[in-house]
């Protein structure tokens, strides 16, 4: 989700902020743009497109050499992505520049207000009523009038800004958004996220709620939301721009499949003692609460969603209570019943993603215990969650998960053991063996891996194809969602994921002659039903793909193609079936030539509602 970059300094501006703003093109985006102060005033360039196309028209500015400027990359919520649109927004009086990531909520009740004072408002979007109402509040004092705008402010925000009466410096605030500080030498930056200014300084902070930050190229000086002046001690940032770049892939996406034994290895092995015990760190769930903790509920979006449906069906069987997976954004509104012996499970990459983060608040105003899994180091989902447990996935770029989506699930598996063992319901031995097995997991997904070219074959024969059905039962239903928006996400190909029973009910009128099945068929208990789900199809000419395990010997001569998974634990089982949908996916995507890394519409880190 669009990105903010900010640059205050001696260099000239403009090619760091291109740069800078470059390094956030993961993020998803529609449209960019820059301003730039000097003693000529503010100067914009902005327009719809990638930033190729920002480059093109900022000739001018940057040969003009400003030191101190903002940027921008759109996610559009509010108005189409157009030229006009996009940020920065510059006040009609030409005083204030504006950059904003997030949605200003009440900006409909903020423009009426700003007519009634004769304010005119030229783009559709949210943002612009607050380059006007900082304009509307400003007497010569941009910090007076920064807070009295924000005052009236309702929603997200993170905010970079620029006063043409103040050529040395930018403004930065956030609530809700992330946005962190870059300490330089004579000069400072601000950035959504940390790839955009590692090129020129490794000491970042995080800017905290409602923290504002004035910048110039001497220091960086934060006022908390009481007027208080806060120092932040800065963070090291010892990895390296490197592990965000392709290393050699076509794509960031296949890179990330084919990291994933090493990731998963990574989150797993630091939290196993002596083989044989789980430590996973928390800090404030003591074991005592784990113990009376009566319901579970997991609340996410999208992929991570999926992980939560998947964790449903491990976690109700481990421990014998209730446990539901909520999309973050349907729980938050529903008066979820939840109290002090519920524990929410938060699952986020980014831990930024809105809807979750607000899912997360919603849990914790009402009393439940709510332990966050989360890939980014003290992002707002990780900062307000009671415990974190963080996914060692390193940076994710390719918009459509798959590594953070692994490490989830594997996660998920060791809570479960925990808490199964805190409760009494496992014994140390079985926990002992299980983690055995899970840690099997890398070795065989390599060797799943190395053996791509199977999916690279089938891809090649339906990427024309224009819907696709997935189907299982149990844990094989909560994949094939993940397999179905894999495919959706990247390729663009239409599909559906459907409980394998549930077809019949209606949606089996969809299959015709070619139409192409991806059956699931690892969950052996129903293994049978499969076989005759896959039959029910296969009379009405569908081609059916299935995935089984290695010991199948019923669906090979039912099916039209098969993918045998290895030999492996049950546990294993799950995270070794998505890869090569997972695959699968890519390569579709990839003959059908498709932006894999940006898929159209799609933002990475989505902090709007
Ligand atoms: N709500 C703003 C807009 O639509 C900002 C969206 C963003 O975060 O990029 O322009």
């Amino acid at each position: 989700m669009c990105g903010i970059v900010g640059y205050v300094g001696s260099k000239n501006a403009t090619p760091i902020l291109l740069d800078a703003l470059e390094k956030l093109e993961y993020r998803g985006y529609d449209s960019a743009g820059i301003a730039l102060v000097s003693s000529n005033g503010i100067e914009v360039k902005k327009t719809r497109g990638r930033i190729s196309t920002l480059r093109s028209i900022t000739g001018e500015v940057e040969a003009g050499g400003c030191t101190v400027g903002i940027g921008h990359t759109r996610w559009a919520t509010h108005g189409e992505p157009s030229d006009v649109n996009s940020h920065p927004h510059l006040s009609r009086s030409e005083r204030v520049a504006v950059v904003h990531n997030g949605i200003i909520e009440n900006y409909i009740e903020l423009r009426e207000f700003l007519a009634e004072h004769g304010y005119v408002f030229s783009t559709e979007t949210d943002s612009e009523v607050v380059s006007e109402l900082i304009d509307y509040y400003y007497n010569g004092d941009p910090i007076e009038a920064v807070r009295k705008a924000e005052m009236q402010l309702k929603g997200s925000y993170a905010l970079g800004i620029l006063f043409k009466d103040y050529t040395d410096q930018i403004i930065a605030l956030r609530k809700d958004g992330p946005l962190i500080i870059g300490v330089g030498e004579g000069e400072n930056f601000i950035a959504s996220d940390i790839p955009a200014i590692l090129k020129h300084t490794r000491s970042i902070f995080r800017l905290g709620e409602r923290e504002l930050a004035i910048l110039t190229k001497d220091g960086v000086t934060v006022i908390d939301k009481y007027g208080e002046r806060i120092e932040h001690e800065c963070e090291h940032i010892d990895w390296d721009v490197d592990a965000a770049e392709k290393g050699g892939y076509a794509h960031f996406m296949i890179k990330e499949i084919m990291e994933q034994p090493e990731v998963i290895a990574k989150t797993i092995n630091p939290r196993i003692i002596n083989d044989k015990r789980i430590d996973l760190g928390l800090k404030r769930i003591t074991d005592d609460d784990l113990r009376g903790i009566k319901a579970i509920k997991i609340v996410a979006c999208g992929s991570a969603y999926h992980v939560g449906v998947v964790a449903k069906y491990f976690m109700k069987k481990t421990l014998g209570i209730p446990v539901e997976a909520e999309l973050a954004s349907e729980f938050r509104y529903d008066d979820p019943i939840v109290d002090e012996h519920t524990l929410v499970i938060i699952i986020s990459q980014s831990g930024e993603t809105l809807d979750t983060l607000y899912g997360l608040r919603e849990a914790r105003s009402r009393g439940a215990r709510v332990i966050s899994i989360v890939n980014v180091v003290a992002s707002s989902i990780a900062n307000e969650s009671e415990d974190v447990l963080y996914t060692w996935a390193g940076p994710e770029i390719a918009v459509a998960t798959t590594k953070a989506y692994s490490t989830q699930l594997v996660l998920m598996n060791l809570l479960n053991w925990h808490i199964a063992n805190v409760k009494g319901l496992m014994r140390d031995d079985e926990v002992a063996r299980a983690i055995t097995q899970l840690r099997e997991i890398p070795e065989q997904m390599n060797g799943m891996l190395s053996d791509h070219e199977q999916m690279q074959y089938l891809a090649s024969l339906f990427f024309n194809c224009h819907s696709v059905f997935f189907i299982g039962r149990n844990i094989d239903y909560a994949l094939s969602l993940e397999a179905s928006l894999k495919l959706k996400e990247i390729s663009y190909v239409h599909s559906e994921a459907y409980a394998a029973g549930e077809l019949k009910h209606g949606t089996i009128s969809l299959i015709e002659d070619g139409t192409l099945v991806i059956a699931l068929c690892t969950y052996r208990p129903l293994l049978e039903k499969m076989v005759s789900n896959i039959k029910e199809v296969k009379a009405r000419g569908a081609k059916v793909i299935a995935i089984i395990n290695h010991d199948d010997t019923q669906t090979e001569g039912v099916a039209d193609h098969v993918v045998r998974i290895p030999e492996c634990s049950e546990y294993a089982i799950p995270s070794l079936t998505i890869v090569p949908l997972q695959l699968f996916a890519y390569y579709i995507a990839s003959h059908k030539g498709c932006d894999i890394d940006k898929p159209r519409n799609l933002a990475k880190s989505v902090t709007v509602e």
